[in-house]
């Protein structure tokens, strides 16, 4: 048995490079831009064609800042401009809203089905989205349950749905052929193993979480962003990162 001392330290693996299309899958609004908004703005400008999913518009959300006389039907329309606008800065092609009502998002075969639509027709190569297993963050964040059933449901539809030829065949019947994606990016998960230097994006990001307007009011989230972005990145002593755990299922 070799000497503990004499073994070779296991490899970092490097930053693997953007994917030629991405679809980012996310449960609210604004979602995006706080926890993969660097690295969807860097795969941007190196080429990579990314579609947005948005599970519901946002209508629940609100905070001290939103108008007492704000309603959920007006906040809608407000928060998936919102959405668009910040997937402008950041460069996204495309934004899908599918619609489902926000803050008692459920895990359904409905939402599963409607996932694995978007996957076989858009075809990306990586997907990214939450980690379904973390239910705390730290001591002061319970994880939003819509958050939990976005992500279990984004994974169920990559695997085993998307790719499979007879689980919704009712999606053979519009044309939806099977998609195999390569690579699954799980934010927000306590046993992250990829890092992606975002410093030169950092500002895209922040501007891009800007455009929530009705969720920020006065606040500003550069100071917390920057410290997430130095804490992600701090196993790889990157000044700012954004840290995943990443599944390969296929070359
Ligand atoms: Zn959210």
């Amino acid at each position: 048995m070799p000497e503990r001392g004499n073994r070779p330290r296991a490899k970092k693996a490097p930053e693997p490079p953007a994917p030629a299309s991405a679809m980012s899958i996310h449960a609210h609004p604004d979602d995006q831009e706080f926890t993969v908004g660097g690295t969807l703005a860097k795969w941007a400008r190196a080429g990579c064609r990314i579609v947005t999913v948005c599970i519901t518009s946002g209508e629940g959300g609100s905070n001290d800042s939103t108008p007492a006389e704000m309603t959920r039907d007006r906040l809608l329309p407000l928060r998936e401009q919102e959405q668009r606008a910040a997937c402008r800065v950041l460069g996204v092609e495309e934004v899908v809203f599918l619609g489902y009502p926000d803050g008692v998002l459920e895990p359904t075969i409905a939402l599963r089905r409607d996932l694995t639509r978007l996957i076989r027709r858009h075809r990306p190569a990586a997907v990214l989205c939450g980690d379904p297993s973390v239910r705390f963050y730290g001591s002061t964040y319970i994880n939003h349950p819509d958050h939990r059933a976005a992500a279990q449901v984004a994974l169920d539809a990559v695997f085993p749905s998307a790719e499979t030829r007879f689980i919704f065949p009712e999606l053979l019947d519009e044309g939806l052929a099977p998609h195999k994606v390569a690579a699954v990016f799980l934010h927000g998960s306590e046993k992250a193993d990829t890092f992606v230097d975002i410093a030169e994006v950092l500002d895209v990001k922040l501007a891009a979480l800007r455009e929530h307007r009705s969720q920020m009011g006065d606040w500003d989230p550069t100071e917390m962003i920057k410290q997430w972005a130095a804490e992600q990145g701090r196993p790889r002593k990157l000044a700012a990162a954004e840290a995943y755990r990443r599944m390969r299922l296929h070359d």
